[in-house]
């Protein structure tokens, strides 16, 4: 996108940050920022590519948070405070109300969550979005996916389930629309669990954000843990009353168990620091203990139960 691309990022993402860190911004080969006295750099990326993330015609803004969003969930599962953004935008065509649209809800989020956009590129062709995202760490300290113990606690935060509900509504429609709003809020703009991550990085064993569903993300924990296992109370399962109310229960539950994109946040927890929950910034539901068996063990009420599919992976369908 040779011709008006100069403009283009001018208009729409050249916004002057004040962030301190932030030596040079947008407008030259490369960003120059610094690192605060002794923090560390947590990085990573993410894309959404539509006909895989999101269907042709999404509005721009929900895109944005889409994004945003998912971004940023990595750095709260790390336990990182968010710093920096980049974003690697290829466009089929400048188009203005879409840029505006776009760009608008990005810097509100950058606001909303202290992030600085420092740079980015910007290519024609399919529509694609990605977004790379700094953030500080205390040197030494980091929520990774390897701590969990046998005996922890596996807590989620918020609930899990709705995201795949907005997306059951959005492809084929809501059996009643009383929840619609909510169900797709959750699915269009999800909530980085910053705070709690932040909270957690001194108490939690092991952590992750809910990508792919709560089966297939604690599965990542329990093998980079040592090949642990867990037993889980489906009962405890925090679903919201929207997603039952819309769906049923049975279905609600097998969404918040193997639905992804809720971007909640999944982490163990030494037994002890169970009365340090109520303290958090947000509920966090206990919904079982890690094992030492190697496998995931369902109950409801008691009773052992199995349940179909694991999550979503992208290269591999059960
Ligand atoms: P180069 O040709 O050196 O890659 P570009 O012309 O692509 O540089 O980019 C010029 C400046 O604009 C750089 O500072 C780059 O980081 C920034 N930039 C390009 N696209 C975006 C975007 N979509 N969002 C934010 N910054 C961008
Ligand atoms: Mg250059």
């Amino acid at each position: 996108m040779s011709l008006g691309e100069f403009e283009l990022i001018q208009r729409y993402f050249a916004e002057a940050s004040s962030d301190a860190s932030v030596a040079l911004g947008i407008g030259d080969d490369c960003a120059v920022c610094s690192i605060p006295e002794g923090q560390q750099l947590a990085v990573s990326i993410d894309s959404l590519v539509q006909g895989t993330h999101f269907l042709e015609g999404t509005p721009a803004d929900l895109l944005a948070s889409r994004l945003f969003g998912s971004a940023l969930s990595d750095l709260a599962a790390m336990g990182a405070t968010p710093a920096w953004i980049t974003l690697a935008l290829t466009l089929p065509s400048a188009d203005d109300e879409w840029l505006q649209l776009f760009s608008t809800r990005l810097f509100e989020l950058c606001r909303q969550y202290g992030v600085a956009l420092i740079g980015g590129d910007t290519t024609k062709g399919p529509l694609q979005l990605s977004a790379q995202v700094h953030g500080f760490l205390p040197k030494g300290k980091r929520l990774t996916r390897s701590g969990a113990r046998e005996g922890d606690l596996i807590c989620i935060s918020g609930t899990v389930g709705d995201s795949r509900g907005g997306l059951e509504g959005l492809l084929n429609g809501f059996e009643n629309d009383r929840h619609a709003d909510y169900l797709l809020d959750r699915f269009y703009a999800p909530s980085p669990r910053i705070e709690l991550g932040e909270a957690l990085l001194d108490k939690a064993s092991a952590g992750i954000d809910i990508s792919d569903g709560v089966l297939s993300d604690l599965a990542h924990i329990l093998k980079a843990s040592g090949q642990l296992g867990a037993r889980l109370q489906l009962e405890a399962l925090p679903i919201s009353n929207q997603l039952i109310e819309t769906f049923g229960e049975e279905r609600s539950r097998q969404w918040a168990l193997t639905g992804g994109e809720d971007f909640e946040l999944c982490f163990t927890l030494s037994p002890e620091y169970l009365p340090f929950l109520p303290q958090l910034s947000m509920p966090v539901s206990v919904v079982g203990k890690v094992t030492s068996s190697a496998k995931v063990e369902l109950f409801l009420r008691g009773e052992a139960c199995e349940i179909q599919g694991s999550g979503y992976d992208h290269f591999h369908h059960n």
